[in-house]
């Protein structure tokens, strides 16, 4: 099985449209220390040929055009036959309205983000016909194979866990639900299995059990300190409030700290523009890495 890193960048991606941040700054004028990023997204494939696409990005088109291995093998084709959704976050979302050419694929969401969706009157562009875009309920500890739209194996195999998050600003007033964020473990049914976590909202670390016993996790890289926003002077808003639990925490309740012991590769990715450890010559990149934890990158292969 091998993970493709289509995408490491928190929401708004590297560089952020609206941001003068001195790191967006610096990547826009091509410094050496830093690396462009398009917004959170990963590729899942067994055979190379059936893809799972985790999150549809705003950049999921630009992904698609820089990725050989998602680019058609006919003049109508995608290798893409399922979409996962680990909520219903825009940086989530939005690329489903940008894959509508009538192209049929799967898309595996939890009750409550698909209920989300379906509210939105812009679905309707995916439901051009019958079996055009075909929800699959993605259920909390159920171990399944991900099917495509026509109900072939793709011969990945996906379990769901509920994780800490918070419910998004366009889905706010709704009852909050285990549902509304989950964290997803890959594997290919062969044994012994060799699984990968990813889980890229995370509001904090009480228990760790679903990161455990796995070959590889990507985790949520969103900040590096709990008032990184504030102290540069973007926002009132800390890590807390936007349930990511931060690297480093002083009490030791970072991520840093919580998981590092864990024996498989350990990568940070969804990483905001204003994180530290986007800078290859930083001192926080280096305290990260001499843990043990790698940096995702657009294009990043993990095979397991
Ligand atoms: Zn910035």
């Amino acid at each position: 099985m091998r993970l493709t890193v289509l995408g490491s960048a928190a929401g708004g991606g590297f560089p952020q449209w609206n941001c003068g941040c001195p790191q967006c700054v610096a990547v826009r004028g091509n410094h050496a220390d830093f690396q462009g990023r398009t917004q959170d997204s990963v590729a899942v494939t067994r055979d190379g040929e059936s893809y799972v696409v985790v999150n549809a990005s705003p950049d999921v088109l630009e992904q698609i055009k820089r990725t050989r291995a998602l680019w058609p093998r006919a003049p109508r084709h995608s290798p893409i036959r399922a979409i996962v959704l680990t909520n219903g976050d825009m940086d989530h979302v939005l690329g489903l309205f940008a894959l509508r050419e009538s192209y049929p694929f799967a898309l595996y969401a939890t009750e409550a983000v698909w209920r989300g969706l379906e509210a939105n009157a812009f679905l309707r562009t995916l439901q051009r016909f019958e079996g055009h875009v075909v929800w699959r309920r993605l259920e909390i500890g159920h171990d399944m194979e991900i099917r495509d739209a026509a109900g072939e194996s793709t011969g990945v195999h996906l379990r769901a866990f509920a994780a800490p998050g918070k419910l998004p600003v366009h889905l706010m007033g709704g009852t909050p639900s285990p549902e509304d964020n989950v964290g997803l473990v890959f594997h290919d049914g062969s044994a012994p299995r060799r699984s990968a976590v990813y889980l890229t909202a995370c509001a904090h670390l009480e228990t760790r059990s679903d990161l455990e016993g796995h070959a590889a996790l990507l985790f949520d890289g969103t900040f590096y300190r709990e008032d990184e926003l504030v102290r540069l002077g973007l926002s009132q808003a800390v890590a807390k409030d936007m349930a990511h639990v931060p690297i480093t925490v002083d009490d030791g309740r970072g991520s840093l700290a919580r998981l590092s012991s864990l024996p498989g590769r350990k990568i940070y990715t969804h990483i905001n523009n204003t994180n530290p450890i986007l800078s290859k010559s930083s001192e926080e990149r280096r305290i990260v890495e001499a843990a043990g934890f790698e940096i995702a990158f657009d294009g990043m292969d993990i095979t397991l």
